[in-house]
């Protein structure tokens, strides 16, 4: 029952709802697959699945006593930890040692309602060193009637150690209708159809990116970033130190800028290896994507994809922005 007001993720829900039914539960699990495709939501559901008090075969009636207060977080036995700021001027949210040395603490003792104690420890690419450290003891000797889910969508940054002491239960993006159900059911029924659908094709099949208000605002730099992919050279230094500078001084995070331009460049290789204009995640660009497109050979707009990945590795290991950004551009140059 519960597990259905998830949609998509078929296959991770067949696979948690077996190990329900089959009583063949891991002690950690590592949700892992794109942003906002549901693993949060997912983890919560399998947290109430297993304490339960009328449970289904696969997973929780969503009505009872424990379900709701998992629901509202209040469960005794439930414990939920995401990345916060340490002080308000960081830069970056973490998981910190304090946050795992508490969470341990509290593992410590028996499940004082339910059956399970459930630890869900989203986006666990956030934990600092030491916080992982300190988490990998917990690991490898879980407490007693506990389940540990672990989410990331950086699978990446884990430790080996970490995700070799997990089974790994995959996401993938939402498929379309699904975006469009989502799109729909949040009240946006007054939303212009054509506009649904644009939401829908750049959506990536996540559901953040389709409705998010920051993901119109990276969206307002497409047609820039389509002049810079095409005029970007050797000769257009100027072109490249300018936009460097300007994106890099904004306080806005880079990863939306860059994916908005990995969708560009994904688009415009579709186009060249003649796909259909319908499957472009920026469909209403496409006489802004075509024309360029055509002057990119498919081995060049590949490198430059190429150049957006190590950008975006660069930048979550802390590099200067300004920098990363100007070695993105040069790297352009040399692929164009
Ligand atoms: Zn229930």
């Amino acid at each position: 029952m519960s597990f259905e007001r998830i949609l998509g993720q078929g296959q991770a829900k067949h696979i948690l709802g077996q190990a329900l039914s089959r009583d063949r539960l891991s002690h950690a699990y590592l949700f892992y697959g794109p942003e906002s495709v549901g693993k949060k939501l997912l983890a919560i559901e399998f947290a109430k699945a297993l304490n339960c008090l009328s449970p289904g075969t696969e997973d929780a009636c969503g009505t009872c006593d424990s379900c709701r207060k998992i629901d509202h977080r209040v469960h005794p036995d439930f414990f939920f930890l995401e990345p916060t700021l340490s002080t308000p001027t960081a830069r970056e949210p973490a998981i910190k040692i304090d946050d795992i040395r508490e969470l341990q603490k509290k593992l410590g003792f028996l499940p004082y309602q339910g059956q399970t104690k459930v630890a869900v420890i989203d986006q666990a690419e956030k934990m600092n060193l030491q916080a992982c450290n300190a988490f990998l003891k917990t690991l490898e000797e879980p407490p007693s009637a506990t389940i540990l889910i672990l989410t990331t969508s950086n699978i990446n940054q884990l430790l080996p150690t970490m995700i070799s002491r997990c089974q790994g239960i995959k996401f993938n993006p939402l498929p379309p209708e699904a975006i469009r159900e989502i799109l729909l059911s949040r009240g946006e029924e007054t939303m212009d159809p054509a506009e649904v659908d644009v939401r829908v094709g750049r959506s990536q099949g996540q559901v953040s990116r389709a409705l998010g208000d920051e993901a119109t605002q990276t969206a307002s730099y497409r047609p820039e970033m389509i002049r810079l992919i095409d005029q970007v050279s050797f000769r257009r230094m100027d072109l490249l130190f300018q936009w460097s500078k300007a994106r890099a001084k904004g306080s806005e995070p880079l990863s939306p800028i860059l994916e908005e331009m990995l969708g560009l460049i994904r688009d415009m290789a579709f186009i060249r290896s003649g796909g259909s204009p319908g499957q472009l995640f920026n469909r209403d660009l496409l006489a802004e994507l075509e024309p360029v497109a055509r002057t990119k050979p498919l081995s060049v707009l590949l490198e430059m994809a190429d150049a957006v990945y190590r950008t975006q590795n660069a930048l979550s290991g802390n590099a200067n922005r300004q920098l990363a950004l100007e070695t993105l551009l040069l790297d352009f140059c040399e692929a164009a």
